[in-house]
Formats: C-alpha cells, sequence, structure tokens
C-alpha cells in the first residue's frame, strides 16, 4: 500500500503524509493492483475501490483529487468541497487550511511534491513533470500556501523517474538547462536528460524550503508504476493529511 509512509506530530495535532506504490490494490492487468488514476482506462469500479482503501489505512478522510494538466494552476479546496462530491478542480497544484481532508497528486514518473507549514495549518500538493517544473508549478504553490498565511513551509519530494532514465531530444535538455542547470542531466548511455525532480528541489532551495527527498526511480522500481516504462499502467499518488488535536 505505502512506499513510504511517515507521521509527525505537534502540539496542534498530526501530520500524515504518505507516497502509495501498486501492491494492495484491485485493479487488474496493466494496472495491476492499486491504481489510482481514473483517467487511464482501467475499470471505474476498480478505482473508487482502491481510492477508498487509500482513504481507511488514512483513518477515513475523504481524498481531493485533481484533474492534472501539466500546468502550473493552483486550487484551493475545502473539506466541503469534497464532502459535497464537486469535482475535483482541473490544475496542477492544491492547497488548504482544513484538517480532516487529504490532498491527492496522482504520478507515473512525475514528481510528486507534499507542502505543508504545520503551525500555520496550511497544506498542499503539487504535480511537477518537466512541463510543470518549468511552468513553476511549485513556486505558485507556495505563492498560494503563503496567502494562506503559511511562513514556515518544509516539503517532501516523493519518488520519480531519475535523471538517468528520462531521456529527451538534445533541444529539450538545452531548453530545461537554461531555465534551471540543476535539472540538466545524462541518461545511463550517456545521451541528453532531464532530471525533473532535481529542479523541482532547485526551486525548493531557491524559496528557502527545506526538503526531504524519498528516493526511487519510478522507472527503475518495480513496485511503483512507471509510464515510460510500461506505457498503458496506472498512477500511484502522494498524500497529506493534516488532523487537529482531540481537546
Ligand atoms: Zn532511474
Amino acid at each position: 500500500m505505502f512506499f513510504w509512509h511517515g507521521r509527525r506530530e505537534s502540539p496542534s495535532g498530526s501530520l500524515e503524509r504518505c507516497f502509495t506504490d501498486s501492491l494492495d490494490g484491485v485493479s487488474e492487468a496493466p494496472f495491476s493492483a492499486l491504481n489510482l488514476g481514473l483517467h487511464v482506462g482501467d475499470d471505474e469500479r476498480a478505482v473508487r475501490a482502491n481510492r477508498e482503501r487509500v482513504s481507511a489505512q488514512l483513518g477515513g478522510v475523504p481524498i481531493a483529487w485533481m484533474d492534472q494538466v501539466h500546468g502550473a494552476s493552483v486550487a484551493e479546496v475545502t473539506l466541503d468541497d469534497v464532502a459535497s462530491g464537486q469535482a475535483g478542480p482541473s490544475a496542477d497544484a492544491m492547497v488548504s487550511r482544513d484538517s480532516g481532508l487529504a490532498l491527492g497528486v496522482m504520478v507515473a514518473d512525475c514528481t510528486p511534491v507534499l507542502l505543508s507549514d504545520d503551525a500555520a495549518g496550511v497544506i498542499g500538493v503539487a504535480h511537477a513533470g518537466r512541463p510543470g517544473m518549468l511552468a513553476g508549478v511549485v513556486p505558485a504553490a507556495l505563492e498560494a500556501m503563503r496567502h494562506l498565511g503559511a511562513r514556515d513551509i518544509s516539503a517532501v519530494l516523493g519518488p520519480s523517474i531519475c535523471g538517468r532514465c528520462y531521456e529527451v531530444p538534445r533541444e529539450m535538455h538545452d531548453a530545461a538547462r537554461q531555465a534551471h542547470p540543476a535539472s540538466a542531466a545524462i541518461t545511463w548511455r550517456g545521451t541528453p536528460a532531464i532530471d525533473v525532480a532535481a529542479g523541482v528541489a532547485s526551486q525548493l532551495a531557491d524559496a528557502g524550503v527545506p526538503l526531504e527527498w524519498v528516493p526511487g526511480c519510478t522507472r527503475e522500481e518495480p513496485r511503483l508504476y512507471s509510464y515510460r516504462r510500461d506505457g498503458a499502467t496506472g498512477r500511484f499518488a502522494g498524500l497529506i493529511v493534516r488532523k487537529a488535536a482531540v481537546s
């Protein structure tokens, strides 16, 4: 179920952050088993059952999902939006001040980013593929969180395709290197590549946001979904939820 799971307690409550894997779900090949993406051609009932399983593991909290479009738009979401069954926003980042609501970001090679300011009670997620990293979706999410009162944000980067595995045409590599030098990479075969997660890490460093980076390359780790490796495949997720202390 979980590739990585972390829980942090503070006087204001707890913060739970995790990245799922492809195990312990009900989807069949090529989506087996814990596919959380509704847009990839899997049976909708299976995806909904998988999402329920993940929610149950997080204590039954509702999960907000986005319609991800490889842009830099940020949406604020509330527990009421999700509880009322409202469709998820078309965006690549979400922020919220609500506790008891998990924010989810789906990936299969792109970089999932979890953001939080425990004291301010603000959380966020971002989906950073190559276009989103270059468009600045993560700095945009930080800005939206600061607008909600966040001052002391920290980040967790989840597993994604590594710079050795993400081959791109020379022109694309050069454009990325010009915008974010840290994202320039070379493949295992010595050809031009991009390290999207390194680009995101440099954006977070530039913003003064401390970072925890969960190791793992999606293309090399069989427990994780990888679009580059498999083509038709599922999506795993990064999730973050804040739970207020019971007084
Ligand atoms: Zn790799």
